[in-house]
């Protein structure tokens, strides 16, 4: 139906042999398809063009390059810096590409960068097949991938890019192009964690893992410094099989928590162990002896499971801060009681995401995320309820991050929100940088790609 109301109404110039969509703002379905996962995040694209295949990205990239337009590349809009949009440009939306090959003999999938995590995750799933994406199965694969790719399998499989066996990306001059290991081999290494500096990814090939059995689910225990701290030691310790997220936060209104506990600090941890029952449990034990479990819903189930259905209505407003730090000591985690403590924002939280394991045995110059040494993730986050809020929100989480990281800028780049250039380099180590940006010069001369955690041409 909507090709016929596109043969009806002019579109704008260029765009008349798109086999997608094309949305202007007139149209009525404009306002549904600029929208993006953050809220607070309100731009008005002058095209939206939700490309049907890739000669339609082609087209779409030709445009932008010839005239001048600045081009958002959308795939599941969780970009957390609000880059998947732009006002007065042009949109291009991936997610009706989102066609997944499974080939179980090969043990591999071919995904357009449409697709989201959960989707992957649930066609794998099915031959008993897995690749780690992140916490959130709204996530796009194509965003994720392009950063890292941090989740619940990081430890027993390294980052998503660890199973990225080969891409295709159509290039700013319009190529479409081949990316792997022989094919265009310094692109495949700067689109592993060089983000989306270099092209519109639109398939990518993944190595699946098997995955029989496997163990996960929420643990909850009450929050404080020793419980933080207990917890942190735990994870770093754990074996390669066994991934966590603690989530350090007040106790969201979940039905299997007691009413006395909602609204105090707890920690919310997301248990991952990929391998038999009997070895989950004796991985999980130290965990659940920190403190008496509020609730423990850890249990043998799909991995699929991790990624609980989400509202698609829910745009958060929210700051956050992204850091790696070494490890959360007795010190460290007072600090995080302290602000958690002080803190009256609705939602508040600090994430503590244990890396080590396979994600550190890849060298550190093998891809562009090169901070494989560093063995634990950490985001401090605070929702804001509007504009007078958001400052004092920002200040928090500022003084928060400055305490837990006082003499070190090292960020993860998927994590990144609109931090300025010294954070974007922040993401790399000098020596990374500068291969990406002379990749970058290579296939990018003109920066047309400049919607991202930005790696400009310039020497
Ligand atoms: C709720 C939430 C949970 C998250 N959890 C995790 C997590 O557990 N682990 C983790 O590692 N990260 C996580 N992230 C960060 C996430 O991986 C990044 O924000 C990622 O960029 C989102 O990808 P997307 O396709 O959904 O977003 P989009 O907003 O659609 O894309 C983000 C940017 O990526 C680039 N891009 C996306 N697709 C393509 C493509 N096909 N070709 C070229 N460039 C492209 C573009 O520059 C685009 O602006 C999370 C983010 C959110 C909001």
């Amino acid at each position: 139906m909507h090709s016929l109301t596109q043969r009806t109404r002019q579109l704008p110039s260029g765009f008349a042999g798109i086999k997608g969509r094309v949305l202007t703002p007139e149209d009525p379905a404009y306002d549904a398809a600029r929208a993006v996962y953050y809220g607070g995040i309100d731009k008005r694209p002058a095209t939206i063009v939700q490309v049907a295949n890739v000669a339609d990205v082609q087209r779409v990239v030709s445009i932008a390059c010839n005239e001048g337009l600045e081009l958002a590349v959308r795939g599941g809009g969780h970009s957390v810096a609000g880059h998947s949009t732009t006002n007065g440009g042009i949109v291009l939306d991936l997610r009706a590409m989102s066609r997944i090959e499974i080939d179980p003999n090969e043990r591999a999938a071919w995904a357009e960068t449409g697709a989201t995590a959960l989707q992957l995750t649930e066609a794998a799933g099915k031959h008993g097949l897995v690749v780690g994406f992140g916490d959130s199965g709204s996530v796009g694969i194509g965003g994720i991938t392009l950063g890292g790719g941090i989740g619940f399998l990081v430890r027993k499989y390294g980052l998503t890019i660890d199973s990225l066996l080969a891409a295709e990306l159509v290039a700013a001059d319009g190529r479409h192009l081949r990316v792997d290991a022989n094919h265009h081999a310094d692109l495949f290494w700067a689109i592993r964690g060089g983000g989306g500096n270099f092209g519109v990814v639109t398939r990518l090939k993944f190595r699946l893992h098997e995955l029989p059995q496997f163990t996960g689910g929420i643990l909850v225990l009450p929050a404080t410094p020793d419980t933080v701290a207990g917890f942190s030691a735990a994870a770093l310790a754990a074996p390669d099989e066994l991934s966590t997220i603690a989530n350090i936060m007040p106790a969201p209104p979940m039905p299997f928590l007691p009413q006395s506990v909602h609204g105090r600090l707890v920690i919310l941890g997301m248990i991952a162990y990929a391998g038999d029952p009997d070895s989950a449990s004796r991985a999980i034990a130290p965990f659940r002896t920190i403190a008496t479990p509020l609730a423990d819903m850890v249990k043998p189930m799909p991995y699929a499971g991790m990624y609980p259905p989400e509202d698609p209505n829910a745009h958060p407003t929210a700051i956050a801060r992204t850091m790696f730090v070494d490890t959360i000591d007795r010190a460290a985690a007072e600090t995080i009681f302290r602000f958690l403590s002080d803190s009256d924002a609705s939602i508040r939280v600090a994430q503590l995401r244990a890396l080590g394991g396979a994600a550190a045995r890849v060298p550190a110059d093998a891809t562009a995320y090169a901070h494989r040494s560093r063995p634990m993730l950490v985001n401090v986050a605070a929702f804001y309820t509007g504009s007078d809020d958001r400052p004092v929100r920002a200040a928090w989480v500022t003084e928060f991050a400055k305490a837990l990281q006082p003499n070190d800028l090292s960020a993860y780049v998927g994590f990144l929100s609109d931090e300025g250039v010294a954070r974007t380099r922040a993401a790399y180590p000098a020596a990374t940088w500068d291969r990406l940006a002379s990749i970058k010069r290579k296939y990018d001369p003109t920066n047309l790609f400049r919607l991202n955690q930005n790696i400009t041409p310039e020497p």
